[in-house]
């Protein structure tokens, strides 16, 4: 990168990258959770991909029941932390609460719930849940982000001996390297790890299926693999320079943010991201905390096709990011380093059969925007994976085909969850995949089980 934004001082980094919602105290905790109705036909719950118990475990809060609450929670979510701090909650249970009809302020059933989880992660941790005794079975799971850690957890209570392989060196996938900080710190994510891990699940990291160990010693190796990889290689934007120096990937540059040795990280002083989706606002606003002096986000369709969520985009907005819709990169100049992002305006169309609108380019449009820095944020695919080679496995607009009960894939021993098979949804969706996978392997290890699961 040739033009680097200037280092900030220790207590600059901390105050940008503070959280931007803090934790509840015990008494607004208990005064928020007393404002529950306890709705009988609970919307919120409906509205959570993993049905979380939302008024039951409220009333265990406002009761002071604070263990009793983190339990409701862990039954249905093994990663409830993140997903208290990352889940669109405007969007899902918030979004839902009867509350919002009446005109009036939700129930934060997002800080609650991380209320009850801290409550729980910074108490003396007693077991909630007890172990059914070894059924002799193991189970393979590969990588370690929430579906993975869902699945090992539910199988690992189920009495399966469980082995779960990550290429990185620390675990926890997408919770601990790829959520900005301002959501979600990394020692947070580890809990979870943590607490998984104390239910006996064995943890291989730095082991990358395909690389450092063969699929087919996993399979031979295991009574069935789960794999819960999300989506790997991020999607090339085909253009001219996109090999320059000054080029990165947005997963990159969040895993290098999450390290939280910021002052290490690089940043240019006028920085383009390309794409407007979650991933790209998360970029978008690291860029900007770790001092860019002026932030772009070009992006190929209109406000109302962004993927970014409403209040991703005010925080964008609030820190004064540049947006230039309808735009398309065309060419990203310089010699050795990135010097400027020619771009193009473009007219939208008719919606085609995937509800996303065509572009056209306009003619004689182009302009070029000078910057040090281009940010890649344009999603990610599955290409080049180990999977691939599985020929029973299918793989369907570059995801992988599953049963939507059980989640098993074509071949009967391997089962499949989170953005691996649904092409990139939240966490919580991820969770739920990985909890419902678990019953379908029990399903497939122990068909004559009755009852998969007794709590
Ligand atoms: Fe409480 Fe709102 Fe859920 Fe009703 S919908 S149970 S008021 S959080």
């Amino acid at each position: 990168m040739k033009n680097i934004a200037e280092k900030l001082t220790n207590e600059e980094y901390e105050k940008n990258f503070a959280e931007l919602h803090p934790p509840l105290t015990q008494n607004s905790a208990a005064t928020e959770a007393n404002r529950c109705l306890y709705c009988y036909d609970s919307p919120c719950m409906k509205a959570c991909p993993t049905h979380i118990d939302i008024s039951s475990f409220i009333k265990k809060i406002a009761t002071g029941n604070l263990l009793g609450s983190a339990k409701t929670i862990f039954k249905s979510n093994w990663v409830p932390l993140t997903c208290a701090r990352a889940c669109p909650v405007q969007v899902l249970c918030e979004g839902a609460c009867v509350f919002v009809e009446k005109g009036e302020k939700p129930i934060e059933i997002g800080r609650l719930q991380r209320f009850a989880i801290e409550s729980y992660f910074n108490s003396y941790k007693p077991q909630l849940f007890s172990k059914e005794k070894s059924n002799g079975k193991n189970v393979g799971i590969i990588g370690s982000g929430p579906s993975g850690l869902a699945c090992a957890a539910e199988l690992s209570l189920l009495g399966y001996d469980v082995t779960v392989y990550e290429a990185n060196k620390i675990p926890g996938g997408l919770n601990t390297w790829g959520i900005a900080p301002y959501k979600l710190r990394q020692a947070d994510s580890l809990k979870e790890v943590e607490f998984i891990k104390s239910f006996g699940v064995k943890f291989k990291t730095n082991t990358k299926v395909g690389e450092d160990i063969s699929f087919n010693d996993l399979y031979k190796k295991h009574d069935a693999i789960f794999i819960g990889i999300g989506l790997g290689e991020s999607t090339r934007l085909r253009i001219p320079g996109e090999d320059l120096t000054g080029v990165v990937d947005a997963l990159d540059f969040i895993e290098d943010v999450k390290n939280e040795k910021w002052d290490k990280v690089s940043v240019g002083k006028r920085v383009a991201v390309i794409g407007a989706g979650n991933t790209s606002i998360d970029a978008v606003t690291e860029a900007k905390r770790l001092g860019a002096e002026q932030v772009y986000v070009i992006y190929r369709r209109g406000t109302d096709d962004m993927s970014a969520y409403d209040f991703e985009y005010e925080l964008a907005k609030s820190d004064e990011v540049i947006f230039y819709f309808k735009t398309m990169p065309k060419k990203i100049t310089g010699d050795n380093f990135v010097e400027g992002i020619e771009c193009v305006k473009v007219k939208l169309g008719e919606k085609n059969e995937k509800g996303k609108r065509e572009t056209k380019v306009i003619p004689n449009s182009e302009f070029i925007l000078p910057v040090d820095m281009v940010i890649k944020a344009v999603g990610q695919n599955i290409s080049n994976n180990f999977i691939n080679d599985i020929y029973e496995i299918k793989i369907e607009r570059g995801k992988v085909v599953v049963d939507e009960d059980t989640f098993q894939t074509g071949n009967k021993k391997i089962f499949a969850g989170g953005d691996c098979i649904n092409g990139g949804k939240e966490v919580v969706n991820a969770a739920y995949d990985g909890k419902m996978a678990a019953h379908g392997i029990d399903k497939y290890l122990n068909s004559n089980k009755k009852s998969a699961i007794i709590r």
